[in-house]
């Protein structure tokens, strides 16, 4: 051995340094010179040693430390001058197991030259274990002296740990290999990895003998190895090879039955007696590994996830309740771990002991699972847990603790949502159904199985078409809703629709029904959520406002009044076509406009701001009057009534406005205010004409009387009786005009008349009659021309005929002798026209509108002795009988009177 050796050698040297040494006590300044030189050796070795890592000591011959480094604190725990104080001390850290290594190291260190290793482990000061290296030499002087040892200490517990674990895996890997199948083989470093020996394994590994595949005489490894493999196998083996390192691999096999096979391969290159190189290695079937290892990623994975689900903390308790040990994985303890261990949980946690004691002896006796929930006040929270305890033994149960206060409050606060939905889905009146991707009802509510009918029945998991079949009368529309669920299916999307559904009492309901179809994120049906709102209420009164609308348009549109709505701006929102006849503006253009919008006067909008801001300000009609320059007729007075129109509210939603055109009103007024003057103009002549008409009553019969009188008497010469004549005349005047004024003023005042159904034609005969007379005088031809069928006329006979006889006797009185006067009457359903139609002088068109008018006499002169009261007399008459008066005529033409009678105007 070299190191028996060495030792030899080193005795004979020390012998010879011995031999030295006595020379050098003999020479006492070279002794002197060593000590310096020693002093300064010293020096250097201990600058160099104090800062070195190792922790580095020097012992004298005698065995005794002179130095110790600073470093064996750090790795000793104890300070330099700890070991200097006590030299055995560093024996005494030793660990008793490397005691004696470490004492047989020292043994032979005395009187061994050679640089010496030894491994041991101490007990640092604060009682940690470190594994030491130490490494010691002697030290001579240039002479050959020695002077002592030097030692040099490493903390090698790290390496060493890792040599340990090395050596751990080692082990394990040979279990392994001694485990697994495998085969051992030799063979050339050719492409066809010819074999030269092969195991027995071989036929368990690849199906083959061996003999069938030593110099690859059936079938070569290389062709045995998985084509996507082989490629790879080579490289790595001469990678290896070139780098002189031995190969190791993993690779597929493909075994004589088609199998596949992980397998392991390790070798190395080797040189056979004769020189040749060759390769020897070790095939191992690591399928099983592979697979056993891929289960055992899956049941790591499903480890984690049990381990992810570790408890917080857990607990065992026997039979009593006593709390026995304890393992916290993170949650802790309310309570420091002495102050219950070996207590019992009846002192532990008092309020939970009944529950808990209960549960240990359940779980006991199942030998199940038993769940405890409960909750600990944790300083100003409430925090929820969960126990599980599980049986551990006879007497003893692990109870599994976990803290779920998030669980807890989230089911909490999802019962409380789904409460509220509950509650809400019961309460609404809307139709409410949740149907799963079949159509299969899950949850309805109280409204959609009233609805059906379907309130006694079970309606859980059944479809429309199910339900269809059980519901009162409702097969129908069940039937119905399948169809249109479809629809939304199909739609994808919200639908919605009025369906109609009739109640028991055969009353039809309408709903607006929506259905929302819910899919998964794949796009498979996930549900339908059907939501129906009963609007027939809302329906109906629609329909209503619809009709409404339309009465209110087919009355608007053909009004002739103006018919305006407005909004609380004044914006125009509707007009009737009169206002766009009226205005000449488009009916488009109005809409949305003002009236300033539309350029109307200034005026004018003014008003209409008012009126209308009026109307909504009070809620009560507003009444206004205004003049207006119309497109179609010129200037027009209207005449506006603005009523406001409410909302449901009770406020003023809008006003519509009725306007009137009241131009003609308004002159028909005037003309009254002027006949009324007219009439007390003349009411007042009238009396006072009544009055001194009938003073003349009186002189006017004696003058008559007493004209008589001289007529009679014979005494009167030729022309005293024309003078007679004409007096008589002049008093006949006087007495006409008498009766025609009084006549008159009847008529205006208190006229008395007597209607009732006459013969009209009665009535002609007698004015033909009584004409006749007159005509006579002036040889007039007259006619009466009567149908057969004249009617009855509901008059006053007494009255008509005055009336009728003025006209016959005037056209008597202007029409020359020779003349004729003709007199007809016919009628239709509604009317009778009596003409009276004569060939005298005819009325100049400048007279004509005046001819009606009271004291108004076309040739003043000529006539002068007419009072120019018969045509206002019997026209009076006939507008008391609802009737008209006309002529027709011009100057020297003749003349005819139409006098038209209403038949039906009081029948
Ligand atoms: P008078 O007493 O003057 O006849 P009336 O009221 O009867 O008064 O008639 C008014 C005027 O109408 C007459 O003065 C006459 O000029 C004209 N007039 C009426 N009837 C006729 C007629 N048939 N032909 C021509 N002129 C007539």
């Amino acid at each position: 051995m070299d190191a028996h050796k060495s030792e030899t050698e080193l005795r004979e040297e020390l012998a010879r340094l011995r031999e030295r040494g006595t020379a050098l006590e003999a020479d006492v300044a070279r002794h002197q010179q060593v000590e310096q030189s020693l002093r300064d050796t010293a020096l250097n070795y201990r600058i160099i040693a104090d800062f070195t890592d190792g922790w580095e000591y020097w012992r004298n011959p005698e065995g005794l430390l002179r130095y110790v480094s600073p470093a064996c604190e750090r790795i000793t725990g104890y300070t330099p001058a700890q070991f200097l104080a006590r030299d055995d001390l560093l024996c005494e850290i030793v660990l008793p197991e490397d005691r004696a290594v470490f004492e047989a190291h020292r043994q032979q260190t005395g009187d061994v030259p050679g640089p010496y290793e030894v491994h041991f482990r101490i007990r640092r000061a604060d009682g940690a274990v470190r594994w030491i290296e130490h490494a010691c030499q002697p030290v001579y002087d240039e002479t050959g002296a020695f002077w002592g040892w030097r030692a040099s200490n490493r903390d090698i517990t790290d390496r060493k740990r890792d040599e340990l674990a090395l050596q751990d895996s080692r082990q394990t890997l040979e279990t392994l290999m001694r485990n697994l199948p495998g085969m051992a083989y030799r063979c050339q470093n050719d492409h066809d990895w010819t074999m030269e020996f092969l195991s027995d394994g071989c036929k368990a590994l690849t199906g083959y003998d061996p003999a069938d595949l030593l110099q690859s005489a059936v079938i070569s490894f290389a062709d045995l190895i998985h084509p996507d493999d082989r490629e790879a196998v080579w490289h790595s083996v001469q990678d290896s090879l070139r780098a002189g390192e031995p190969y190791e691999m993993f690779y597929r096999l493909q075994t004589r039955y088609g199998k596949e096979k992980w397998v392991w391969e390790q070798g190395r290159e080797i040189t056979l007696n004769d020189g040749r190189t060759c390769l020897e290695g070790l095939i191992t079937d690591i399928t099983l590994r592979i697979r056993v290892e891929e289960a055992l990623r899956r049941s790591e994975a499903r480890s984690r996830a049990l381990l992810d689900a570790v408890p917080d903390l857990m607990l065992n308790l026997d039979r009593d309740g006593i709390f026995l040990r304890y393992h916290d994985a993170g949650m802790g303890t309310h309570v420091p771990p002495m102050e219950f261990l070996g207590q019992s949980i009846d002192d532990v946690m008092p309020a939970l002991a009944g529950r808990t004691r209960y549960a240990i002896d359940r779980a006991l006796k199942s030998r199940e699972v038993q769940i405890l929930q409960y909750q600990l006040p944790l300083g100003d929270d409430i925090r929820d847990y969960e126990a599980r305890i599980v049986a551990s033994g006879d007497d003893e149960v692990v109870v599994i603790v976990r803290e779920i206060t998030a669980r807890v409050q989230a089911e909490r606060a999802l019962r409380a949502s789904e409460e509220r939905l509950r509650t809400l889905i019961h309460a609404t009146p809307d139709i409410i159904c949740f149907k799963d991707s079949d159509g299969r009802w899950l949850l309805a509510n109280e409204a959609i199985l009233n609805v059906f009918g379907l309130t006694e029945a079970n309606y859980r998991g059944q479809t429309d078409l199910e339900l269809a079949e059980i519901s009162h009368g409702h097969h129908e529309v069940l039937v119905n809703c399948h169809a249109t669920d479809e629809q939304a299916w199909a739609k994808g999307a919200l639908s919605r629709a009025d369906e109609v559904i009739p109640r028991p009492d055969g009353e039809e309901r309408t709903y607006d029904v929506i259905k929302v179809p819910l899919f998964h994120p794949d796009g498979k049906r996930k549900g339908l959520i059907v939501l129906g709102r009963d609007i027939t209420e809302r329906k109906r009164s629609e329909e209503l406002l619809h009709r409404r609308e339309q009465e209110f348009r087919a009355l608007a549109d053909n009004n002739p009044d103006l018919i305006v709505r407005f909004d609380r701006d004044c914006r125009h929102l509707y007009v009737n076509p009169a206002v766009s006849r009226m205005t000449g503006i488009a009916y488009e253009d109005f809409i949305g406009r003002t009236p300033a919008d539309l350029g109307m006067p200034e005026n004018l909008v003014a008003r209409w701001n008012v009126t209308i801001g009026r109307a909504f300000k009070i809620g009560q009609p507003v009444e206004s009057e205004f003049a207006f320059d119309t497109a179609e007729n010129g200037p027009r007075d209207f005449h506006s009534h603005a009523m406001p129109e409410f909302a449901e509210d009770g406020s003023v939603q809008t006003v519509l406005v009725r306007i009137r055109d009241i131009t003609e009103r308004k002159e028909a007024e005037e003309q009254r205010i002027k006949l009324a003057v007219e009439r007390e103009r003349v009411s007042v002549l009238a009396s006072f004409l009544e009055n001194v008409s009938h003073e003349f009553r009186t002189p006017l019969s004696v003058i008559y009387t007493g004209l008589e009188a001289l007529e009679r008497s014979a005494l009167l010469d030729e022309s005293n009786v024309q003078r007679v004549g004409r007096i008589q005349e002049q008093a006949g005047y006087i007495g006409r005009l008498v009766d025609s004024m009084i006549t008159m003023s009847r008529l205006d005042g208190d006229p008395n008349y007597v209607f009732d159904f006459h013969d009209l034609g009665m009535v002609m005969h007698d004015i033909k009659h009584d004409i006749e007379r007159l005509a006579q005088l002036k040889q007039l031809a007259v006619s009466l021309d009567l149908p057969d069928d004249l009617p009855f006329v509901y008059c006053d006979p007494y009255e008509l005929r005055r009336a009728l006889f003025a006209i016959c006797e005037n056209a008597v009185d202007y029409t020359p002798e020779g003349g004729s006067i003709t007199i007809r009457a016919s009628h239709n359903p509604a009317h009778v026209l009596i003409e009276v139609a004569d060939t005298g002088i005819g009325i100049a068109a400048s007279d004509l509108p005046h001819i009606f008018e009271r004291f108004y006499r076309a040739d003043k002169a000529r006539t002068g002795r007419r009072a120019g009261l018969g045509l206002a007399i019997a026209r009076t008459i006939i507008e008391a009988h609802q009737g008209r008066i006309d002529v027709q005529s011009a100057a020297n033409q003749g003349s005819t009177f139409r006098v038209t009678l209403p038949l039906m105007a009081s029948q």
